[in-house]
């Protein structure tokens, strides 16, 4: 039986591990086929694309979208990144990444808070994924918040006096994003927007997929495994490990993927690139 894990993250998006780091630690543990799914970025699974392994790696990623209200993520299995719809999508996203840095910065001053985006730069070094839990660090560094959690409920929250909107596709666009950039789209975590009808409906914008293991989503899995066959969804799973300090619950083995998804997926890449 082999060992399979289709969501990991790794420090190029909010993971602990460093791509090395998790390779590491993924072959400790006899695992077969991996695929990092950062969030908004590939940073990762290039550093360890030319890394000679027994350990296969399926590159992937994780979008952050929007579907009216809801926030979804978009995994893409195989998407490429080099001179596709994604690269310059993905450019587009730092971009706007660092201006929200700017802008939030900006609220703060308004309120008497003196932190620059030059310190909030700092805090991040690998990782593509600057945002306000680097933030937040600086304002716990300078005395402005006790925590990470009072930074966020005084002032960066959600709804909070300096909280400013994410830019933010729609998970139509993301899906022909992926599309277009010979990834496989699938619906990521559903069970936190369970509704079948709704998936239904995703079917026909072009998805692709239902991540049916997740640890969100385990009392769904059987119904949602069964929904998947009679409708032609390719099932993925993984553990969505983001480091040992986070939510145990998404330790990495503690949710292992049949191997059987893994050939329709790779069916249907070839299919997709025929
Ligand atoms: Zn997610
Ligand atoms: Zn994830």
């Amino acid at each position: 039986m082999k060992k399979i894990d289709l969501h990991i993250h790794t420090s190029a998006s909010d993971g602990e591990f460093a791509p090395f780091e998790l390779l590491n630690l993924c072959q400790e543990l006899n695992f077969d086929i991996i695929s990092i799914a950062d969030h908004d970025t590939m940073k990762g699974v290039k550093k360890l694309s030319n890394h000679n392994t027994s350990l296969e790696i399926i590159p992937a990623i994780e979008l952050s979208c929007r579907d009216g209200k809801r926030d979804i993520h978009l995994l893409g299995y195989y998407v490429d990144d080099e001179n596709t719809p994604i690269s310059d999508y993905l450019k587009k996203f730092r971009e706007e990444r660092i201006r929200r840095i700017y802008k939030i910065v900006d609220k703060l001053k308004k309120m008497g808070i003196d932190i620059s985006a030059e310190e909030v730069f700092k805090q991040s070094s690998f990782s593509d994924s600057i945002g306000r839990p680097h933030i937040a660090k600086v304002l716990v560094k300078k005395g402005y918040a006790e925590n990470i959690d009072d930074a966020f409920d005084k002032y960066i929250g959600y709804s909070k006096p300096a909280y400013v909107h994410k830019y933010k596709i729609s998970l139509k666009q993301g899906i022909e994003i992926i599309s277009a950039s010979g990834g496989i789209p699938v619906l990521a975590h559903p069970g936190q927007y369970y509704d079948l009808e709704y998936f239904l409906f995703l079917k026909k914008q072009g998805l692709k997929g239902i991540e049916i293991w997740h640890p969100d989503n385990l009392k769904y899995a059987k119904e949602l495994e069964e929904f998947a066959d009679k409708n032609k969804f390719l099932k993925t799973g993984g553990s969505d490990f983001h480091g040992f300090s986070h939510n145990s619950k998404k330790d990495i083995g503690k949710i292992l993927i049949p191997y059987d998804s893994v050939v329709a997926l790779k069916k249907e890449k070839a299919n997709a690139s025929s």
